[in-house]
């Protein structure tokens, strides 16, 4: 460690590397420089733009040979003090590179050099004197006449950009301004308000007050709340009205939803009760939007924020209450890169900054159970339906030994009948793409499997192809089997696409909408599919999960699980609680009005006790009896994991570097931590690559972490780690 005359700048660089570079301050500047700038730095041969996170008067590295950074970018921090301090967290926690962490957390848009301000926003328009001039008044100012006639044309003023294409200089600009004619304006006014007056709000029931009373007098402090609520108890409500006070309250509001949450069902309802804009944030937004709204949130100008996942890092200039909707969705663990919980990340960030979170769900995850359990999080139940509306009744269809028309079993047809009948719409559930899931030759039993996959191939009847649902590779659908010639061959099993065909068959007269991801592939599609189904054009609503989210199709009065036992035999731990959660998610669809509304599960298990359990004593007495079942096993929320992955084109490859780095744990103090592996994954080839895993379970998280901090940062040094893309997955969802 060297003492050093000048400061040391301390910077995360977007690399692999699991560490901070040091850099000198560039000569120019003399003013302390603050945590959370970007500066442009050389890096290996070429430049890069990192993050400021901390100075100090000393380093590893000789002075001598310390590069400085070439430029800093901003004036002040664009990273304000609590994302850097959970930036840092996470990083440690989740071991990824603090580097990659901080890049991910910026809108791509600023994470170039290019200066992080609100863009397209600033325009200049003309003030009253301005638009009564005439281009008489500048007889000897050619460009001034130019310019002012110009602006007179756009009204709603320009851009920058658009007053430089038309050759329109700042210094025209000053000269109109000095003259009184010209002003700047703002267009992003439209994030502070709308024009909507804020509509009525229903009176609470007394859970919804209890839980609205609870989560207001946590104000400006920290506390976890739990708000377990039915499907339709009327959750949102308490958002509303949560959220309400905290504005009043002069407060930001921050909403985390699951990708397919973000609705415009649900901004619409946000919209109008609060009556402002709410500022969004999602991956489906182009990037000088998101960083508009990124900036507005960070200015405090946004009072409200929605957003999906990422939206966990924005920047607040005045938090004062986080919700995450659906919490138990696995949507919102990313699984890929820096997989971090936007939930857990949230409920840290809350405890940080002092403020309270909700964490909303019908169907809690048992980690979020079992918190409320401990006393860490507060229990807000919500048992009953708001309003008018009642609990469905749900009911198991024994489908054994029944003639099944494309999955659809005479007694589930009967009530769909009934149900179209009696003026009620239908839905039915079937969480499989495609026409069906498998090919078959009649013959010799070949089975068309994906070529870079332990998969079959499912079939698009309508695109006459067969996809991968898991590599998305694709292929013509054979005339004749590849093994024996014969031409007889059966798609076997029934995919939506199938479903839909017998559909139409069993009721020509009925409108219906299909609802997947092959359905929805157009933008707006979505959307227009939804509308038909929320106003009812549609009486018939075919979809998988995409359609059981969120929604609330009023009409609805009997919902048709079509099969509920893909979940009941699968290795994975959490299949269990998976199916579970939709189910009842599904089932909860219905009868969300004046009619009741019925349920009904197709299984060929209806002895299984899981869904017994279900339909009988409903998700609580699910979720006390899986969380025994947990405890017993010794897995989460009672042990803690850590998967490490490995995949490589070489077969060989993931097993050999995950041998190598369980040979490494042996050198460490592993007390109190299992190893489960090295073994292959549950799919073993995807995309044409072979993957195996290295689990670790451990009773105590501190310890875990301890490990995982020497252990993970030193592995891409193994020479096996060369052959290989691995990855570390703290607090994994699934086991794939
Ligand atoms: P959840 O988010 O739990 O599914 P919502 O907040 O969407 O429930 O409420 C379900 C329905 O009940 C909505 O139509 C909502 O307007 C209505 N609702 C909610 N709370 C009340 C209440 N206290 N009185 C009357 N209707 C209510
Ligand atoms: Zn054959
Ligand atoms: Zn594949």
């Amino acid at each position: 460690m060297r003492l050093v005359s000048e400061t040391i700048l301390r910077i995360a660089v977007p690399s692999p590397l699991f560490r901070l570079f040091d850099y000198l301050p560039p000569r120019e500047i003399t003013a302390p420089l603050h945590p959370g700038v970007r500066v442009q730095v050389p890096f290996g041969r070429s430049r890069t733009v990192g993050i400021l996170v901390a100075t100090s008067r000393s380093s590893e590295i000789d002075p001598a040979r310390l590069k400085r950074v070439h430029a800093v970018l901003d004036t002040e921090p664009l990273l304000p003090a609590d994302i850097l301090a959970m930036a840092q967290w996470a990083a440690a926690y989740y071991q990824h590179p603090l580097g990659e962490v901080l890049a991910g957390c910026l809108p791509v848009a600023s994470r170039g050099d290019q200066s992080a301000e609100v863009r397209g926003t600033t325009v200049w328009c003309l003030t009253h004197t301005g638009i009564e001039a005439t281009t008489a008044d500048c007889t000897r100012a050619p460009q001034q006449a130019r310019a002012l006639e110009f602006l007179q044309h756009h009204p709603d003023g320009c851009s920058r950009e658009q007053l430089n294409e038309a050759g329109i200089g700042p210094h025209i600009l000053r000269a109109l301004s000095a003259r009184g004619w010209l002003k700047t304006r703002t267009r992003a006014a439209t994030l502070i308000a709308s024009s909507a007056v804020p509509s009525a709000a229903p009176s609470l029931n007394p859970a919804q007050a209890a839980a609205v009373d609870a989560i207001t007098a946590a104000r400006d402090q920290y506390q976890s709340f739990l708000l377990d609520g039915v499907t339709g108890s009327g959750k949102t409500e308490v958002y509303l009205q949560a959220i309400a006070a905290c504005l009043a309250a002069d407060r930001q509001a921050l909403v985390i939803v699951p990708e397919i949450g973000l609705t415009p069902q649900l901004l619409t309802r946000f919209r109008q009760r609060l009556g402002i804009e709410p500022a969004v944030l999602h991956s489906g937004m182009n990037e000088s939007d998101r960083l508009n709204a990124w900036l507005a949130a960070r200015a405090g100008t946004a009072r409200l924020i929605l957003g999906t996942r990422s939206a966990a890092w924005v920047p607040l200039a005045q938090p004062g209450l986080f919700i995450v909707d659906e919490e138990h969705d696995a949507s919102l663990k990313q699984q890929e890169g820096f997989r971090y919980s936007a939930r857990d990340l949230l409920v840290w960030r809350a405890h940080r900054d002092g403020v309270p979170i909700v964490l909303g769900s019908a169907t809690p995850s048992l980690e979020s159970l079992h918190n409320a359990r401990q006393g860490r999080y507060r229990h807000l139940s919500l048992p009953e339906r708001a309003g008018v509306a009642s609990a469905p009744s749900l009911r198991l269809l024994d489908v054994r030994n029944q003639k099944l028309d494309e999955g659809l079993s005479p007694a589930l047809l009967a009530h769909m009948r009934k149900h179209l009948d009696q003026g009620g719409q239908v839905l039915l559930f079937l969480n499989r793409r495609g026409f069906a899931p498998t090919l078959l030759c009649h013959a010799c039993s070949w089975v068309a499997e994906c070529r870079r996959c332990d998969a079959h191939l499912t079939l698009h009847q309508r695109h006459r192809l067969l996809r991968c649902h898991h590599c998305g590779s694709q292929q013509p659908i054979p005339v004749q089997c590849p093994t024996c010639g014969c031409a007889d061959l059966r798609p076997l099993g029934a995919g939506t696409e199938r479903v839909e065909q017998a559909l139409e068959r069993n009721f020509p007269a009925v409108p219906q909408v299909r609802i997947d991801r092959d359905s929805t592939r157009r933008k707006g599609r979505l959307e227009d599919l939804l509308a038909q189904a929320t106003r009812g054009d549609a009486r018939i609503l075919l979809g998988t999960q995409m359609l059981a989210k969120g929604h609330h199709f009023p009409g609805v009065t009997l919902v048709g699980i079509m099969e509920a036992d893909q979940g009941l035999f699968s290795a994975d731990f959490r299949a269990g609680e998976r199916l579970a959660q939709m189910v009842i998610q599904v089932a909860g669809r219905s009868g969300r009005a004046e009619r009741p509304g019925e349920v009904l599960i197709q299984t060929h298990h209806p002895d299984h006790p899981l869904l017994l359990q279900l339909v009988a004593a409903g998700y609580p007495a699910f979720a006390v009896a899986a969380l025994a079942e947990r405890e017993a096993a010794g897995l989460p929320p009672f042990s803690n994991l850590a998967l490490l992955r490995a995949e490589a084109t070489d077969a060989r490859a993931p097993e050999q570097f995950l041998y190598a780095a369980s040979a490494d744990l042996d050198t460490r103090t592993l007390t109190g931590i299992e190893r489960w592996g090295p073994v292959p994954s549950p799919m073993e080839r995807r995309a044409g690559r072979t993957r195996a895993q290295l689990l670790l379970v451990a009773r105590d998280r501190k310890r875990l972490q301890r490990l995982l901090a020497e252990w993970v940062p030193q592995l891409s040094n193994l020479k096996s780690a060369r052959k290989v893309r691995w990855s570390i997955d703290v607090d994994p969802v699934d086991l794939f």
